[in-house]
Formats: structure tokens, sequence, C-alpha cells
């Protein structure tokens, strides 16, 4: 069976061979490390993890390294620092934004059942990186000096007569037509309305560097530089999968391969490029000012990490999603389910019926159909394919504990409800027996009555 993935490159689903099968290679663009991450930020976190365990499942453990990079370097994190820590020096007060969010991202994404990537490298440890790669840039005449900064030329990059790719080739851009529509007021320093920035002056206080290309004032680097930088150091010059959510096609990616490609003469910076599509919530744009804006800090305080991680994954990665709340309710009632039938059975291995669709561009939605039909008639496949998905990390009783603690619900007491209601039912007690009943339904507590006995849930 072999694995096809879509590429956002040539607009079509393409066989995955790796460049090397002992070493196969994926950089997805980690977050911005200023402020709770959001439940859409949740989104390529939980589709690059599948995609990152199917591979580990394809080619073994050994053989995939994933990187995903934090951005410590940035206007909204010494914006942030400054707001929240006005009687600190900015570095440091950046230094205790940075190690905060990374740490509350951190225990967001664990508890989303995300692998950790096999490195996550930091910006701001990759300056060295970053100024070789605008050095060779300048000496290969694709970027510039002007007013201390350093800036790219996407036209000195399509005037080469090489066999680099095309600025706009990604994001199915026309470079003339870019430069047609730029805005007027473009910063006096650039050359032409198109390029971008490499490096900047930083001002007094702000984090800051030495420069590369002979510029004497301090400085720092633009955005796009640093998943340059990152991706050479630990997956090298070119490399197998680099994703991240839609909106980073342009000009993010595209800016990626110009420098990548232009500072290495590769044609390719990586083999495909994969694109998750946007969330939404309860069918409007995610913003502040609407309050519809959710943390994944928040859902947790609710939802166990696998019932959002099963919710995300109900959709295709490449199609919108509409977070609803009745959505993740459902999605809580089938976890419910699979825990209680599956996490203590010994698992199998993953299913072909399941393993497929994942083949098929992870097509989740059709391998969880697949796990409703595994439920019926074979528990271990279920098990062992919800595990390859990055579920039952807890056992059946975990999840029922953590589920009545989060509920405040005392099992202990509930136990003794049921004998009593199960002495008054065996007395023909009916009017007791309800009564219990009702009190246990008030408590948020389900039961059900059968042959086999009383069972008890938490409803939701
Ligand atoms: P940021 O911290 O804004 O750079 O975003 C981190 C990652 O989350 C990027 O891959 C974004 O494309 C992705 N992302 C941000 N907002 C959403 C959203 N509403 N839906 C899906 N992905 C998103
Ligand atoms: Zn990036």
């Amino acid at each position: 069976m072999e694995l096809r993935l879509y590429d956002t490159l040539s607009r079509e689903k393409r066989t995955f061979v790796p460049l090397d099968p002992n070493n196969v290679r994926m950089y997805v663009c980690g977050p911005t490390v200023y402020d709770f991450a959001h439940i859409g930020n949740a989104r390529p976190v939980i589709v690059f993890d599948v995609l990152f365990r199917l591979l580990r499942h394809l080619y073994g453990e050994a053989h995939v390294k994933y990187v995903r990079n934090i951005t410590d370097v940035d206007d909204k994190i010494n914006d942030r620092a400054a707001r929240d820590f006005p009687g600190l020096p900015l570095n440091e007060a950046i230094r205790k934004v940075t190690e905060e969010t990374g740490r509350q991202f951190h225990a967001d994404v664990d508890a989303l059942g995300a692998l950790r990537p096999s490195v996550e490298p930091r910006a701001t440890e990759h300056i060295g990186e970053m100024r070789e790669i605008i050095e060779r840039l300048v000496a290969g005449g694709f970027a510039y000096v002007a007013e201390d900064h350093v800036l790219f030329s996407p036209q000195a990059m399509n005037a080469a007569n090489s066999a680099l790719p095309r600025y706009g080739a990604l994001s199915k851009r026309s470079l003339d037509e870019m430069i047609a529509g730029a805005r007027v007021d473009v910063a006096p320093y650039k050359r032409d309305a198109t390029d971008f920035v490499l490096w900047k002056p930083s001002k007094p206080g702000e984090p800051s560097w030495p420069s590369p290309a002979g510029i004497k004032a301090e400085g720092r680097p633009g955005w796009h530089i640093e998943c340059s930088a990152m991706a050479w150091k630990h997956l090298g010059e070119h490399f197998d999968i680099h994703g991240g959510g839609i909106d980073l096609v342009f000009p993010h990616h595209e800016n990626e391969v110009a420098q990548t490609c232009c500072a290495f003469h590769q044609q390719r910076m990586a083999n495909y490029w994969m694109h998750n599509g946007f969330l939404q919530v309860e069918s409007e744009k995610m913003s502040k000012s609407l309050g519809n804006f959710v943390t994944i800090h928040e859902l947790l305080a609710d939802w166990p990490g696998e019932v959002l991680r099963l919710n995300m994954l109900k959709t295709h990665y490449r199609s919108p999603i509409d977070w609803t709340m009745k959505s993740v309710e459902e999605s809580a009632k089938t976890l419910d389910d699979w825990y209680r039938v599956a996490a203590d059975v010994a698992p199998g291995e993953p299913a072909a019926s399941v393993v497929g669709p994942l083949l098929d561009d992870l097509n989740t939605p059709q391998a969880i159909a697949a796990l409703h039909g595994l439920r019926g008639n074979d528990i271990a496949g279920l098990a062992g394919s919800l595990r390859l998905l990055g579920f039952l990390s807890e056992s059946a009783a975990q999840w029922e504990g953590r589920k009545q603690q989060a509920s405040g619900v005392d099992a202990k007491e509930v136990e003794r409800l049921l004998a009593e209601r199960t002495a008054a039912r065996a007395r023909k007690d009916f009017k007791e027996s309800d009564r219990i009943r009702d009190l246990l339904a008030a408590m948020g507590v389900a039961i059900k009555d059968s042959k086999e006995g009383t069972t008890w849930e938490i409803a939701r």
C-alpha cells in the first residue's frame, strides 16, 4: 500500500516517495509564543501529528524526523512583553513571555495527544544560520542592503537564468500581477514593492544581534528567514514534507522557498507542501472582538484532549472546519463508547479499513467511519487503530475517573445510591427506586438497567 499526499505546489495528489526512507523529514511551522494557542492553532498540530504517526508506522519510529519550530522573536512578542511586564527591561520581559507561553503550548498540545516533534528549534537559537543564508543571498545577487535592512528581491530571483523555481509558483501568483497590484506606500528603502525583509535594524532596547552583510548596526531577522534557517539546520537543503495552515502559503512559504532555493541553488525546498484548511467557530470566523475566540486551554477545562482531537479529525484536513459545541458533545459520546469497549483490550494491528483511508491523503473522516464499522466486530482492530491515531492513552477506569472528577460526581456515593435502588426494586418499592434515579439524574448521572445489572455514566 502506498501513501498519497496532496501537494499544494503541483495541485495534485502524488505518491509519497521519501528522499531517504531511512530518514523521512518533515518541517511544520509552529507557534509564535506570545499568547494562549487557540483551537485553530491546534489544527496543524493534530493533523501533522497524525501524519507523523502514520509515517512512523510506515517507515519505523527511528526513521522519521519531525521538526516544528517555536517563533520566539516577533513584534507581537515585544508588544506583549512591554504590556505585561512594564517594569522589566524588554529582553527580560520577552524571555518571561516566551517561556511561559511555550510551557502553556506544550501542556495544551500534550493533552491533545500530540507526540512531541523530534526537534523543536527556537528561532533565536538559529540567528547564525539566518545570517549565513542572508550572506549567500546577497553574494548571489538575490538580496541587497538598504538603510541597514537586507531585502530579498523576487524580481532578481525570476530574472536569474538558472534552474531555480519561479517566485509565485507555490501560491500560483504571478510576480507581474503582484507588482501591478502593489500598494503605493512602499517603504522607501525597497527597490521594488514586492521585495521582502530578511533583516532589519533593532530599535533601542529591542532584541538585537550582530548584522550580516557588513551592516554595522545590530538588527533582528524578518519573519520568513527563520524557517529557512531551522529547516536547513535540522533537515538539510532539500527535504520531504513542509506543512502549515493554508494562510501560510503566501507570503510565508512562498518566501521560504525563495530564500532556501536561491541560497542553496535548489530547484525545490520540500517535495510535498501540505496545508490544513481553516477552522471557524459556530459558523463564524474566530476573533477576539466577536467573543468566539476559544483557547485550547479553555476547552481542556471542559473536555478531555482526545475529545477535541477526535472532533478535529472528523473533518478532512484540507476542508474548512466549523467547530461547534454540538459536534464536540457527539465526539465525547463516541469516545466514551470506544474507551468502554476498547481501552482495556489488547490492541491488534491497525485495521486495513482504517489505514487505507489514511494512506489516501489522510482521509480521517473515512478512517473514523471505518472505526465505527470495527466497533461491531473487531474490538482488537478497533483498539490498535485508535492507538495509531493517537487515542486510548488511558485505561477505561482512568478515563471514567477523570470524567467523574471533572463533573464533581462522587463515584462511591453513586454506587451506594445504586445499591439502595437495587434493594428498593427488589422489594418492589418503585416510588423509592424512581426517587433515587431522579436524584442521580440531578447529580448528572445516567443509569442503564439491563439483564446483567445496572451500569451508570456521567450524562453530558
Ligand atoms: P500562528 O501562531 O498564527 O503563526 O499560527 C500557528 C499555526 O496555526 C499556523 O500553521 C497557522 O496556519 C495555523 N492557524 C492559525 N489560525 C488557524 C485557524 N483558524 N484554523 C486553522 N489553522 C490555523
Ligand atoms: Zn515557517
